[in-house]
């Protein structure tokens, strides 16, 4: 199965509305889908979703790189020697983490749609057949807008993901109550600060997180505060009951040994695309499992590409300790892939097609490419 083709495809993908959480707003994305073809004919699909907030990668440095060192190391190889080809272009390049997520992606979707099965099935297989997925409701500064748009996730989803970090910690705490308020009791709350509290912030807000029903606190204190984080959790889950899930701490399978030496999380969030791709992120997965720490799937709000990679992950992931993080391409204007994912009570079914399971529409492709074709 030897790759006779690699093509970084930059998007012009918005989102239908600001979205906002930790420090930004983001108001449209840099997306960029990889594909290669192979000569079997057969062909794959990644997508990398940088969030300059996380790595120093922009559409234009992806796009560059892969149209070129990447295409250049792979054209002629055999897409079946997924490690070999990823750890070339590792060896060279650090902390290309969203890059890195769209060639893993494209080269298990290419082999598995060449063998005719599943991106889980070729991974080992699945655990599950539906994800539980959460409602993302964001930040706003006026807790009625938060609870507004709580009700209105509520409708769909059982668990709702807020944000506070970026108001005061009095304001940031209303808004959670006041989304509490609009929703009634039977909705568990994830809360993620992004790394924006001081231990201080934790320690005067745990009480009040408890009796709003945060049931998961992502990255309280800042990444790079190992006992900072491992102070957090001690109170969040020592006298609260509150899981604390280690997000931006995690970046590579070793951070989790970091992180579960220093005590600074209760749960791992794996996110595919921040960690490059399912295959470093099952490798964090099972350091996580040695340690004895649950996990979750995170996201970064990507499209479809992406998303289908992430609910392949999810599928063979032994057990999940929250909702993931999977419903990013409902909060974009226009959509790159069908089918169109469709949560239903809370739930979206891991696609059982081959590969990735979904398929790039190419009319949308040729609408949102912002490149000359
Ligand atoms: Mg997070």
């Amino acid at each position: 199965m030897l790759i006779t083709s690699v093509e970084a495809i930059p998007l012009r993908a918005e989102l239908s509305q600001p979205f906002r959480f930790g420090n930004i707003v983001r108001t449209r994305s840099q997306n960029v889908l990889v594909k290669i073809t192979t000569d079997t004919g057969a062909t794959g699909w990644g997508e990398a979703c940088p969030v300059p907030q996380l790595t120093a990668e922009t559409q234009a440095s992806v796009t560059a790189l892969v149209n070129g060192e990447v295409r250049q190391a792979f054209v002629g190889q055999d897409a079946r020697a997924r490690h070999a080809l990823l750890a070339a272009v590792n060896r060279v390049h650090l902390g290309i983490h969203f890059t890195m997520a769209a060639l893993d992606t494209a080269l298990l979707d290419v082999v598995a749609q060449g063998h005719g099965m599943a991106v889980s099935d070729l991974l080992g297989g699945r655990v599950r057949e539906q994800v539980e997925v959460h409602g993302s409701v964001g930040w706003d500064e006026d807790p009625q807008a938060v609870a507004r748009t709580a009700q209105a996730y509520a409708e769909e989803f059982t668990w709702l993901k807020l944000y506070a970090g970026k108001g005061t910690l009095d304001a940031d705490l209303r808004s959670i109550e006041a989304a509490r308020e609009a929703v009634g009791a039977e909705h568990p709350f994830l809360l993620d600060i992004n790394g924006l509290w001081t231990v201080t912030d934790v320690v005067r807000a745990g009480p009040r997180l408890r009796e709003a029903g945060v049931q998961l606190i992502e990255q309280p204190v800042h990444p790079a505060d190992p006992l900072g984080n491992a102070t957090a959790t001690r109170i969040l889950l020592g006298e609260h009951g509150i899981d604390v899930a280690a997000d931006e701490s995690i970046r590579d399978p070793a951070d989790v040994a970091a992180v579960a030496r220093a005590g600074a999380a209760s749960v791992i969030n794996v996110g595919m695309s921040k960690m490059g791709g399912i295959t470093p992120a099952l490798a964090a997965a099972q350091v996580a499992a040695a340690h004895g720490l649950p996990v979750m799937v995170g996201g970064v709000v990507e499209l479809g590409v992406a998303n289908a990679a992430g609910l392949q992950l999810a599928a063979v992931l032994p057990a999940l300790a929250a909702p993931s993080y999977l419903m990013g391409p409902l909060k974009y204007a226009e959509q790159v892939t069908s089918p169109v994912i469709a949560p239903q009570e809370s739930r979206l079914r891991v696609p059982t097609g081959p590969g990735l399971g979904v398929t790039v529409d190419e009319d949308a492709l040729g609408r949102l490419r912002l490149d000359a074709h």
